[in-house]
């Protein structure tokens, strides 16, 4: 099972979250039938998107939207602070490796554009706010994000491992962030340990990949788990959401459908789901909509 451990350094001055996605992004592959370059940009995207939910607290759902103008196409995902996303990649066809080392490429293939980050408390007036794309390696996207729009230096570490069949061995990753009241001597410290970080790629490679990132970001430095908690693929679509959606309709559109296809199928973008409705149900939502 994924799972996310939130922990706090004992001086209180960081804090760190490290996370397992890899079902997550092993869901999404299966789903949206992605190849390897459109997997690896989607999996750190549900990951980026899995760390910004974390940050919440209450009920609030981010919808991060990477506006990519590059070959994926947009990259959008939606996160509760239950731990569950869903998304999709405009382009899951892309498959881009690096002659040499058999890299997957992400960076060029996102190119330019923003990361949008949309934050629902769920109470109205959803709060937006946008920062450019500085890499599109997506997790130096996030942290420049932390660091820029909500004022807090962090460092972002992320991202999705393939087998020889390109399907995701392993995805994960890990923000840390200063805390008010760290000393400059604290936030050197901090600084030399990640710069010191062996790669992202070779610690998720490593056995027991959560405790090896610990290990990295803490160091010598004692520290506390505050939570742990549980990640997954999850999309809420449901037949009665899309009927109520169909019910927005104009009758001339409903009355379209019945005539020329005798219902309608719709198919989730998020999840990739497949729903039918019948003539009949479709002539039901028009005799609710006369009433
Ligand atoms: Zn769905």
């Amino acid at each position: 099972m994924d799972k996310i451990i939130k922990t706090i350094s004992e001086s209180g001055h960081f804090r760190a979250f490290v996370l397992d996605s890899t079902e997550t992004v092993r869901t999404a592959q299966e789903k949206h039938d992605s190849m390897a370059s459109s997997t690896v940009a989607l999996g750190r995207a549900f990951i980026a998107n899995q760390i910004l939910a974390a940050n919440e607290k209450g009920d609030t759902k981010i919808t991060l939207k990477i506006l990519a103008e590059g070959a994926t196409g947009a990259i959008i995902s939606v996160a509760n602070n239950k731990g569950q996303v869903k998304g999709y990649i405009q382009n899951p066809d892309l498959d881009y490796k690096k002659t040499a080392t058999g890299e997957v490429i992400v960076g060029p293939l996102v190119g330019q554009g923003q990361f949008l980050v949309i934050t629902d408390y769920g109470i109205g007036h959803p709060y937006h706010s946008t920062t450019p794309l500085i890499s599109g390696e997506i997790g130096e996207d996030l942290a420049y994000y932390l660091t820029e729009s909500q004022q807090t230096p962090s460092a972002v570490g992320l991202n999705v491992l393939l087998d020889q069949e390109d399907r995701v061995q392993v995805a994960g990753g890990f923000m840390v962030q200063v805390l008010p009241g760290a000393s400059e001597e604290d936030i050197s410290r901090l600084e030399k340990r990640i710069q010191a970080m062996p790669a992202i790629s070779s610690l998720l490679a490593s056995n027991g990949h959560m405790e090896a990132l610990l290990a990295a970001i803490y160091g010598e430095e004692p520290y506390k788990i505050l939570s742990e908690e549980a990640l997954s693929f999850y999309c809420d679509c449901s037949e009665e959401r899309f009927l109520n959606a169909l019910a927005g309709l104009p009758v001339s559109d409903l009355e379209e459908m019945i005539a020329e296809d005798q219902g309608c199928d719709i198919t989730c973008q998020f999840c990739r789901r497949h729903y039918h409705f019948t003539a009949e149900q479709l002539e039901e939502l028009i005799r609710d909509k006369s009433q």
